[in-house]
């Protein structure tokens, strides 16, 4: 399993209870799965897909998360395909036929499409093997983004027996828990619920005086972090958008009150990073799927602890280090409270406005913020500091607090960027699609200066590697030629040969038992009918999976070696071309490439 997590995805471990699930789904059980938004739950379900013959349905609400994770999933060289509104007639047609031919692993389909009888039963004529339900609150009322839609998901359990089914979901409440289960009709099914606990956000509440300064000043300590900024009114996101753009931001309103086509296209530019800071209403959330979002800013007082950790939730889904920041005033709860009076049910009225008192409370208190999200969930948190609050941390209290000193190659990273900006444009992708930030910060730290260190990067699977590898560790390497600067070496995950030797197909077997009887390259190439060139391909690839491997008999002669080792020494690297130079015609690249294997070893 973990084989194929590296090939696939590019990770190297498990995130908390992930493979537990997977192996539960892989016997064809029902499941619940609990877990806060960037937890990790898509994989889940991808990660069975591919382990099993059939094909994988997933039900997603939205046609922009939906296409954001078929993109994400091509990019990485798996057969995923989507059905809905927006795709053409004859795309679907296509679709359809590659999924009666088993071509297709994973299928997304909104939750109307399925409500369409003779759809169902198509899908029904196909080897389906997992059914996977996300964002599966909105089959409940009790829930905050209930969806008429997902009620036809009701009669889905019954429909496909013998096929597991698997509801995700990022809500934390019981009551909805409860009612997802009933609603989908799961059958025995085993509840995952992982821990709520963001431990990459760090929380401060600050209070709103003097707020606009203290903003700026928060959105400047990095110039390109994505942000997004939640305010009370639709005048208000406008207002300040405004002022921010007189400062230079890049800044947009986002509200309700704007027609669809502006609010996607705004959308579609914060998920591009064309649009660096986006000011919105709470109608700005569902659909943001966006995993590198630096900085959630309440600029006024949600209304309830619920909406507030939603919000927040939406800062570093990557898991890298993120902030939210909440300016607190009392002439906040005073808005509130104007609109509380006009809620006419006396009961309706008094919950809402015990919900805002919650909120207050959160912010007036002097002790852990993120031990009192914990606990309104009803999760014991028992660690004294929790190192990433106002409370815990008090030297960031006062003021500013954004980010930790940057370890890697700032100047390195944003021409990184560019370059993923680039390759994203023209495949029509959002940036993340090609790389996350964490992999870029990787390279921007160890400097890989060939495919097969840049291989054991975080999120670089094997279609990565042929798609975008040589684009990439050619910036990397242009730019640490420029500096002086070197490879370092990335610990070594040792989970990863074993992935390797997994990957390693009978081709390498074949090289591998003809080295054993100690024949040329030449020779070997010769009866393997390959070139030179892919056999000593095969060579560094054993090499480095099997050093036992006895190669001593191809050891060049060592005068030679001696002089290849001492221009390898000059260069500073591992890269064959400026070795060549200092060498000349003398050396022919294969002896290179052989002698490479030798130096290092
Ligand atoms: P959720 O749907 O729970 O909000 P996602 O499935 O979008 O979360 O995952 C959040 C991020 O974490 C994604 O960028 C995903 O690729 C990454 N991720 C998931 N599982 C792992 C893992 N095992 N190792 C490293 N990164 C992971
Ligand atoms: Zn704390």
């Amino acid at each position: 399993m973990r084989a194929i997590l590296k090939k696939h995805f590019g990770y190297e471990e498990f995130r908390p209870l992930q493979a537990d699930i997977i192996t539960h789904v892989l016997a064809r059980r029902d499941a619940l799965v609990l877990m806060p938004t960037g937890g990790g739950k898509s994989l889940c379900f991808q990660l069975p897909a591919l382990m099993s013959a059939g094909m994988t349905i997933v039900v997603s609400p939205l046609i922009s998360l939906m296409k954001d994770q078929v993109d994400a999933l091509r990019a990485n060289g798996i057969a995923a395909a989507q059905i809905n509104s927006a795709v053409e007639g004859a795309a679907i047609g296509e679709i359809k036929r590659q999924a009666e031919s088993g071509r297709i692993k994973l299928l997304y389909v909104t939750p109307e499409r399925l409500a369409i009888p003779s759809f169902r039963a198509w899908l029904k004529t196909l080897a389906v093997s997992l059914i996977a339900i996300d964002e599966a609150h909105c089959i409940s009322e009790w829930g905050h983004d209930f969806r008429p839609d997902y009620r036809t998901l009701c009669t889905l359990r019954p429909y496909f027996p013998g096929v597991s089914v698997l509801a995700l979901t990022a809500t934390a409440t019981d009551r909805v828990r409860r009612d997802i289960i009933k609603q989908l009709r799961l059958s025995q099914p085993r509840i995952f619920v992982s821990s709520f606990n963001r431990p990459n956000l760090t929380y401060t509440v600050r209070p709103k005086r003097n707020a606009f300064p203290v903003l700026v000043d928060l959105l400047r300590q990095d110039p390109h972090a994505s942000a997004i900024i939640y305010c009370f009114s639709r005048t208000g996101t406008e207002k300040l958008a405004d002022k921010l753009r007189r400062q230079g931001f890049v800044a947009e309103a986002y509200h309700a009150g704007l027609d669809s086509e502006t609010r996607r296209q705004t959308q579609e530019r914060f998920i591009r990073d064309e649009t660096r800071i986006i000011v919105a209403t709470i109608a700005f959330g569902m659909g943001i799927d966006k995993p590198d979002v630096r900085l959630v800013i309440h600029y006024d007082l949600p209304k309830s602890v619920e909406n507030y950790y939603q919000e927040t939730g939406r800062a570093g889904r990557d898991g890298l280090p993120s902030q939210c920041f909440l300016f607190w005033s009392y002439g906040d709860v005073m808005k509130h409270r104007f609109f509380i009076r006009e809620i006419e049910n006396p009961a309706e009225q008094q919950r809402v406005e015990e919900k805002l008192q919650q909120m207050v409370q959160y912010c007036e208190q002097r002790s852990c913020r993120r031990q009192f999200l914990l606990n309104y969930f009803g999760e014991q948190w028992t660690a004294d500091d929790c190192r990433g609050c106002d409370i815990c941390l008090p030297s960031v209290a006062p003021d500013v607090a954004s980010m930790p000193a940057p370890t890697f190659d700032r100047e390195l990273f944003e021409q990184l960027r560019q370059l993923r900006t680039m390759l994203a444009d023209q495949r029509r992708v959002p940036p993340f699609v090609i790389f996350g930030d964490r992999s870029l910060q990787e390279m921007a730290t160890y400097y890989p200066q060939n495919l097969a260190s840049f291989a054991r990067l975080y999120g670089v699977g094997q279609r990565k590697i042929t798609d975008f590898g040589p684009q990439f560790v050619q910036l990397i390497r242009r730019h640490t030629a420029d500096k002086n600067l070197k490879e370092l070496a990335r610990p070594i995950w040792r989970e990863r040969e074993a992935a390797d030797t997994d990957i390693v197909s009978a081709t390498y077997e074949e090289t591998k038992t003809l080295v054993k009887q100690k024949l040329s390259i030449a020779e070997i190439a010769k009866r393997r009918g390959l070139v030179t060139g892919t056999i000593m391909g095969h060579l560094e690839k054993i090499h480095r999976i099997d050093p036992a491997l006895n190669l001593d008999y191809l050891r060049p002669e060592s005068t030679r070696l001696a002089k290849i080792t001492a221009a390898f020494k000059k260069t500073g690297g591992m890269s064959l071309s400026p070795v060549r130079e200092i060498l000349g015609e003398e050396y022919s690249y294969d002896e290179l490439r052989l002698a490479r294997m030798f130096v290092r070893s």
